[in-house]
């Protein structure tokens, strides 16, 4: 109930995202560090994620499993880049039931190799393949920098890991689950992305080739959203996932791995909040709607709340996601607030003036003040009601997609490109070689978020070395 403001988003961006976090219910710390408590509101927004996604996995042919929290220790050191990539973020049990264990085990930073470890089981011939598995689970991966959803040591994500008879199957998937993350980014989230590939020194631990989704947030810093690997044969080797060919012939498979986690959730807040609060894209929002009665005295209330309750029937008969807010002891002002706070698309206001009327007053989250303000009669209020979500989730995109575009530079020379990355994205030639990568990073605090697929040809001097070069790259300070 706190009538304190937000930090405006140009006065601390960092604390006006986690004053937000906390105040809008969405998640709160928990007593062991680097953890968070995901609450019912923010755990809303996830179970909508996932329900979106999970839909897009399914008509791909996936199914889902579940496989155990603790792996044995050695599973871990079985590929050599993988234990390189996450021996120093691995939590372990060395003890249970009282006593030390004769080999320690490793809580899950992520899954790829137990996953082998059965697929190698259950994998015998061509006739077994594809293997198209998911499982939504949470992984611990050690860390003591807490931001909510954006930087926890336990996050809740999804881990797809498929097994092929070839390489250009896997890549096929690889690249299929990019374009599922990219669309789902898009058409769900409202959230522009672009997908490309990640250099050399940002693959994941074990891959031959990642992909990644990279989208802009509101303080022109880049968040990696979701990412798609290539396994090549490495894990097949490590694990022995072998088929019997055609031929007879044993072969080790191609495998993929692919993830999408909580901290999706973070790059929504970003992507979409305003110095009011939260602003969900409604085809993920918790509450689409929500209605708040007005009136002074008991004869209005009672109009009132006759005309609420069928609203509200209504619309949640039509399938959409409304709350009523029937809070005693705050004014509707402080509602209204607090619902903008928090993020709801659509509010409706119905008073006693708009009940003779037999009207309702809408309120657009995106558009605050009289400009997102219209009165509409109740019949037909549906159509209106999801034509207006529908306006809402493609404003929130474009004013997104504007915010990227304006805010990615090319810079000519070195020098704009030092100033382009304190102030956005570059979209530069990039040689190749890591070593430019390196300099830049070391001089810049700029990475290369990733080599965007789409690219607008022709060729130009590498930004760091000034050798010719034939890809642009997305250069960017990340989360
Ligand atoms: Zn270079």
């Amino acid at each position: 109930m706190s009538e304190q403001k937000l930090p405006t988003r140009a006065e601390d961006f960092s604390e006006w995202y986690n004053q937000l976090v906390l105040r809008s219910e969405m998640a709160d710390y928990a007593p062991v560090r680097g953890c968070m408590i995901v609450r019912p509101y923010g755990w809303a927004l996830w179970e909508n994620i996932t329900a979106a996604l999970d839909r897009r996995f399914k008509a791909t042919g996936h199914v889902n499993a579940a496989f155990p929290l603790l792996i044995p220790r050695s599973f871990i050191d079985k590929e050599k880049s993988h234990v390189a990539g996450f021996s120093p973020e691995l939590a372990v049990v060395t003890h249970g039931g009282g006593e030390e264990l004769a080999e320690p085990l490793v809580i899950r930073p992520t899954s790829e190799t137990i996953i082998g470890h059965a697929y190698a089981k259950w994998i015998q011939s061509y006739r077994d393949l594809p293997v198209l598995i998911n499982q939504w689970n949470s992984v611990v991966r050690w860390e003591l920098r807490t931001k909510l959803f954006l930087r926890t040591l336990e996050f809740f994500w999804q881990e797809g890991h498929t097994a092929h008879a070839t390489l250009a199957e896997a890549e096929a998937e690889t690249r299929q689950m990019l374009d599922i993350y990219t669309d789902f980014a898009v058409n769900e989230a409202a959230v522009p992305v672009i997908p490309g590939r990640k250099s050399l020194s940002e693959r994941f631990a074990g891959a031959d080739q990642t992909f990644s989704i990279e989208a802009m947030m509101g303080d022109k810093k880049a968040l990696q959203s979701a990412t798609s690997h290539n396994l090549g044969q490495n894990f097949a080797k490590a694990f022995e996932i072998r088929y019997l060919d055609k031929e007879g012939q044993l072969q080790h498979c191609w495998t993929t791995s692919w993830g999408l986690s909580t901290r999706f959730v973070g790059a929504i807040i970003m992507v979409h909040g305003d110095d009011q609060g939260l602003i969900f894209p409604p085809r993920l929002a918790p509450h689409q709607i929500v209605i708040v009665p007005i009136f002074k005295n008991d004869e209005e209330k009672a109009q009132v709340t006759e005309a609420t309750h069928a609203v509200r029937a209504e619309l949640s008969a039509a399938g959409l996601r409304v709350t009523l807010d029937e809070r005693d002891g705050v004014t509707p002002g402080f509602k209204f607030n607090d619902w903008e706070m928090r993020g709801v698309p659509l509010r409706i206001e119905i008073g006693p003036k708009d009940v003779a009327k037999n009207s309702v007053a809408l309120a657009r989250r995106d558009r605050p003040g009289r400009e997102g303000k219209s009165f509409v009669p109740r019949e037909g209020l549906v159509a209106v009601v999801r034509e207006t979500l529908d306006g809402i989730q493609k404003a929130l995109h474009d004013r997104a997609l504007e915010f990227r575009k304006a805010n990615t530079h090319d810079p000519k020379n070195y020098d704009e490109f030092r100033n382009a990355v304190e102030n956005g994205f570059a979209f530069s030639f990039w040689c190749g070689n890591p070593d430019c990568e390196a300099r830049v990073k070391e001089e810049t605090k700029a990475t290369i978020r990733n080599i965007p697929l789409e690219q607008p040809g022709g060729a130009g001097p590498c930004i760091a070395c000034g050798q010719p070069s034939q890809e642009r790259a997305l250069f960017g300070r990340a989360y």
